[in-house]
């Protein structure tokens, strides 16, 4: 870096107060398009936003570590979970989902939990949220799902008659309905919150062996949360109290960690277990798959400057590493697709050159060429096609001789009976999970009584009777009291 001031292009200038005037006496003058650094001032400020995510715009961000805790070269290959005490450098971006990046961020949503793992075999993202199901279970409803929970397309603010008409015409949403409306749907701290996989991914061996495996990291500070009233009251005090609250704590060296946990299926329970592994809408009960810890995470360094280390990073479900693959799961093959088509509309086609997205282990990847800003050496003179006889392509091997061979190829997976069948229609299936999650609100004092609280504030901004009726017998599937009561709270609310 320059010593002195400097243009862009590197040119001294005298000053960067004033620009460069004709003048007459004291007065004001008129200003010249030679003058290069008003041009290029104004020019740039005018370009500064680049476009925003249009879901999980608002967000904190951080780097840190994670350190395997726990041997689990039983179940997985990746090389950066091959060794006990294993450090491996994290960049962790934590939003919420639907509202704008200038919002208050203690507002009801489900938080973003987007993670970075820099290893030393290329980098792997963790696309997660802070729970453990999600609305929907086919991703060509995802768009619609999030339209409904931003703003109106007339009055341009956000409606309660447009979200709740979606969750009522797509009811399968309703185990993920109940988690939002719990206190964990006001989380007090981003250090005091957990994250879950959701999606069934596989830890894979490279013999071809798999295990399916969902990630939980839960958080070692304890689950705090806001009651909705002091949510609001916060956002209005203070609309970016969570990041704040983040960034102080580890500044003040009170770094957050959180243990990293995966449950573990053998591919032949799959066959049979009760539950679909690839409906997003369903967990694995704790008491059928107890949670394994395989490590830790530890959030220990604020990020120099905001846009380029959190604003352009890019995390997708795609970015994987050896040992750990895919499932079937349609939400999750769709998101490999999504995401990072969003990160080349957002930061162009060489978006995995900036910075904060390029690996830390080597890179060769000569098939993938030029581009707007390309700021790379571009390979040179590589070959830029494959079957090259003046430069053949060399790949990893394993240690049994085989190819070390990027995740996604997961050809040793046999598809067999139900475990692979995809079920779309919504049955009283679907209300169990959601029933059991109501009886875990149950143990904590309040909790339920909050619940139909937080339910009926928003609902009571239902303004067509015939939909709140409709959303009552929505929660009524899942508890026929829990239906009621939201009922006699929403139109006592209303009298
Ligand atoms: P368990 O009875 O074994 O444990 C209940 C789990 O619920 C806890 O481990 C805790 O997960 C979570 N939990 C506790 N309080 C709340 C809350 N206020 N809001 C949301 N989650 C809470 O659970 P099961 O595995 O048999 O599942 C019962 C229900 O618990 C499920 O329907 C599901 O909605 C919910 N749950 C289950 C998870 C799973 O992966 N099995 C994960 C999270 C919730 P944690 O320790 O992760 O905080």
């Amino acid at each position: 870096m320059a010593s002195h001031y400097t243009l862009a292009e590197g040119c001294p200038y005298a000053s960067n107060v004033t620009s460069v005037q004709v003048r007459n006496g004291s007065g004001g003058g008129l200003v010249l398009l030679q003058d290069t650094q008003l041009i290029e001032t104004l020019a740039h400020f005018s370009r500064e936003r680049i476009p925003e995510r249009v879901v999980h715009a608002k967000a904190a961000g951080a780097y840190g570590v994670f350190e395997v805790t726990h041997d689990c070269s039983d179940i997985t290959s990746a090389s950066f979970l091959n060794t006990v005490g294993k450090k491996t450098e994290v960049l962790l971006r934590i939003s919420t989902v639907g509202p704008e990046r200038g919002s208050a961020d203690t507002v009801r949503d489900v938080h973003g939990w987007a993670m970075k793992l820099y290893t030393d075999e290329g980098n792997l993202d963790w696309v997660f949220n802070n729970t453990p199901v999600f609305f929907v279970r086919d991703p060509i409803k995802f768009p619609s799902l999030n339209r409904s929970h931003k703003r109106h397309p007339r009055t341009n603010v956000p409606d309660a008659n447009m979200f709740w008409d979606f969750h009522v015409g797509n009811p399968e949403g309703i185990h993920q309905l109940m988690h939002l409306f719990s206190d964990r749907g006001t989380p007090a701290s981003l250090r005091h919150m957990n994250a879950y996989s959701g999606h069934t991914y596989k830890f894979t061996l490279e013999d071809g062996r798999f295990k399916y495996v969902k990630f939980h990291i839960k958080t070692q500070l304890g689950v705090k949360n806001f009651t909705r009233e002091t949510a609001v009251e916060v956002a209005g005090e203070n609309p970016d109290y969570l990041v704040e609250d983040l960034y102080r704590a580890i500044e003040e060296g009170n770094y957050p960690v959180w243990n990293v946990y995966v449950q573990v299926m053998d591919p032949h329970e799959a066959e049979s277990y009760r539950w679909n592994i690839f409906d997003m809408t369903k967990v694995w009960p704790h008491k059928d798959f107890p949670l394994r810890q395989i490590g830790k995470l530890t959030m220990n360094r604020n990020p120099q400057n905001y846009f380029t280390d959190i604003e352009q990073a890019a995390f997708s479900p795609s970015t994987m590493v050896p040992g750990i693959a895919p499932s079937a799961d349609p939400m999750l093959q769709a998101r490999m697709f999504a995401y990072p088509d969003a990160a080349r509309y957002r930061l162009g086609v060489n978006y995995q050159q900036l910075p904060t997205n390029a690996a830390h282990s080597p890179v060769y990847c000569p098939f993938q060429r030029d581009g707007f800003m390309n700021f790379s050496t571009n390979y040179g003179d590589d070959p830029n096609y494959v079957g090259s006889t003046l430069r053949p392509t060399t790949f990893a091997t394993a240690t049994n001789g085989k190819g070390r061979v990027a995740s996604t190829i997961t050809e040793h997976e046999k598809w067999v009976g139900e475990a692979s069948s995809f079920v779309t229609s919504v049955t009283d299936e679907d209300f169990e999970q959601a029933a059991g999650l109501w009886e875990v609100l149950g143990r904590e004092p309040g909790h339920q009584e909050r619940f139909i609280g937080n339910v009926a504030d928003h609902l009571r901004g239902v303004t067509d009777a015939r939909l709140r009726y409709m959303v009552y017998e929505l929660f009524s599937r899942v508890k026929v009291s829990l239906g009621t009561r939201i009922q006699a709270a929403t139109e006592a609310s209303l009298m």
